[in-house]
């Protein structure tokens, strides 16, 4: 599912490991070294800060459209993150 194509440099090994680990890492569930390693590979790699920055709006974005205690389900995700994956495109970053 490689659709999102970031020109310069090549494929990091490191990259996939960190996006692995992103959601963990967010939710606060990754171990201390594997957080560890995150930001320290985050520091010098403007791509993933990119995804981590990505995901963490948009988990802000799902925490407050959840309102429920009911599991949001998967394709209001999926409409979700098309929409916020569009906004951020767009680098229209409206301030809360
Ligand atoms: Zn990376």
């Amino acid at each position: 599912m490689g659709s999102a194509e970031v020109g310069g440099g090549g494929e990091c090994r490191d990259c996939n490991d960190v996006l692995g680990f992103v959601w963990l890492y967010l939710d606060h569930e990754a171990p201390p070294t594997t957080c560890e390693e995150l930001e320290a590979h985050l520091l010098e790699c403007e791509h993933c800060q990119r995804a981590v920055r990505f995901d963490r709006r948009f988990k802000q974005l799902v925490r407050r459209c959840a309102d429920s205690p009911e599991p949001v389900p998967t394709t209001v995700v999926e409409s979700l993150r098309i929409r916020v994956e569009r906004t951020i495109l767009r680098g229209n970053t409206s301030p809360s």
